[in-house]
């Protein structure tokens, strides 16, 4: 999922958190890569709710974790991993092996959350 697909997704009235769920699902499964917030619907919706591009209220994550800036240890685990990654051609259209399973815990989080939401819409 890039920046365009994404933005596309979000203006068709698509979750953010679908959205979110779509793109580290690419991640881990090497048709994907991380752009940080430039591809991350969650990110876009609480810059544009917020007017604000490093206001994270409303975003499920901060608001599960009260951290800005996604400075959580699931998504600082896959940066410091990524960033730091010398395999050849990781994260110019997909990411390497060991970046895609350092991407499981952020999805993980975010499935969670996913099914969080909808327990809370059913009550
Ligand atoms: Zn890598």
């Amino acid at each position: 999922m890039r920046r365009e697909q994404m933005r596309k997704g979000y203006n068709n009235g698509e979750d953010p958190l679908d959205l979110s769920i779509e793109k580290w699902q690419d991640i881990v499964d090497g048709v994907g890569i991380n752009e940080q917030a430039s591809n991350c619907a969650l990110c876009h919706d609480a810059s544009i709710r917020n007017s604000n591009p490093i206001d994270c209220r409303g975003c499920p994550i901060y608001e599960k974790k009260k951290i800005d800036g996604c400075g959580i240890r699931e998504y600082e685990k896959f940066m410091a991993t990524s960033v730091n990654c010398t395999t050849k051609d990781c994260g110019l259209i997909r990411h390497c092996k060991k970046c895609r399973e350092a991407g499981k815990p952020m999805l993980k989080l975010l499935k969670e959350l996913k099914k969080q939401k909808e327990l809370t819409c059913k009550n």
